[in-house]
């Protein structure tokens, strides 16, 4: 750390992501990412001209691609925010949209009580249930903005719809915002209650079921006051916080509908397979929604499994807060890669239980 870092920084606790490394090529489950390419429409898009085109600046409001993902949600243009991945929404959520703080729950994603630290918010944490699930009741006429993973991360539980209606019905006078970043692999999505509810906002990326994680893209779909509102906070940072080729690559995703809707089908019928295939090696695993599954054993450390299947070119993804560290996050890789994953950890469980 220099000496010309603002003080209010110096013991700032920053967000740590998953691994991204290039020692050596590993099978990669620790960041649900998906295991499979972007649309192959985008090869098409992606032009000799699209590259030219790059000494301009983007469009700073992104109408096409906002206009390619109001059509496919079934809202209007001015219903749609895009963002520099959706971090860079729940970032500008936390800025301005929660005058009165903000709850989320003590498990979920890490993101939120780091950017609740750097906007200086009153942050309350609530905790889940016994079996990781999200009490409802809880968040009910709270007095401040509320955000929920729906699917929650690492546990990958999902949240009924009528629950969150009831969420955003007690309280009119604060934002409720649903981060549906794994919605794609789990069911109904509350995009059609925020025509109802103008304090709800639904918050989406690219990076998981479109396969653009290295393009960061989000968005979101609220109400246009609350959609308007974003935009100000935007255009008061960075007003071209999309760059050319992302929103080319944005407009080709949500286009590919077949596409998309295939590869999630081939996700959730491998996390329901090596869901069966972990249990039957003697693992816990919490019944998932998302691309990933949370699992534990009860002989073997977590920690332990998370080193030596790295050891073994396996990455997945370790926590070491107290209430989840017995657990291990694995995202849901491509048939071939689960089969990888489930035969290492059978020789390390074999290796460690031998005398
Ligand atoms: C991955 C993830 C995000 C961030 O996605 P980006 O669009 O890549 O910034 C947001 N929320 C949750 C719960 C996630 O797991």
């Amino acid at each position: 750390m220099s000496v010309f870092l603002a003080e209010r920084y110096s013991l700032f606790k920053e967000y740590v992501p998953g691994e991204q490394p290039s020692d050596r090529k590993y099978v990669k489950l620790n960041t649900n990412e998906s295991p499979y390419p972007p649309t192959p429409l985008l090869k098409e898009r992606l032009t000799a001209q699209s590259l030219d085109e790059l000494c301009l600046y983007p469009d700073p409001q992104s109408k096409k691609l906002k206009s390619a993902i109001a059509k496919a949600f079934g809202v209007g243009i001015n219903n749609v925010f895009v963002s520099n991945g959706s971090d860079e929404t729940l970032y500008l959520a936390f800025l301005g949209l929660c005058p009165y703080g903000v709850a989320f729950p003590e498990i979920s994603y890490g993101f939120y009580p780091v950017y609740a630290d750097f906007c200086g918010l009153d942050a309350l944490k609530i905790p889940l249930r016994d079996d990781f699930s999200i009490d409802e009741k809880q968040y009910m006429n709270i007095g401040r903005t509320v955000v929920i993973a729906n699917p929650n991360a690492p546990t990958g539980i999902f949240l009924e719809n009528d629950r969150i209606e009831a969420i955003a019905a007690s309280n009119p006078g604060n934002i409720v915002l649903i981060d549906e970043a794994y919605i794609d692999f789990a069911g109904e999505t509350a995009i059609p209650l925020t025509k109802k509810y103008t304090n709800l906002l639904v918050v989406r990326t690219f990076s998981k079921a479109y396969a653009l994680a290295g393009a960061r893209l989000g968005y979101a779909i609220g109400s246009e006051e609350v959609i308007a509102d974003l935009e100000k906070l935007k255009y008061s940072i960075n007003p071209y916080n999309i760059n050319r080729l992302t929103q080319e690559a944005g407009i080709a995703a949500v286009e590919d509908r077949k596409y998309h809707d295939e590869c999630c089908a081939k996700i959730i019928k491998e996390r329901e397979r090596s869901s069966e295939r972990l249990r039957s090696m003697g693992f816990t695993v919490i019944d998932s929604k998302a691309n990933f599954i949370f699992v534990k054993h009860k002989d073997h450390d977590a920690q332990r499994l998370y080193l030596l299947l790295r050891e073994k070119g396996v990455l997945v993804r370790y926590f070491s807060d107290e209430k989840i560290r017995d657990y291990l996050r694995i995202t849901i890789g491509t048939p071939e890669q689960m089969d990888i994953l489930a035969e290492k950890l059978e020789t390390i469980m074999a290796e460690e239980e031998r005398p």
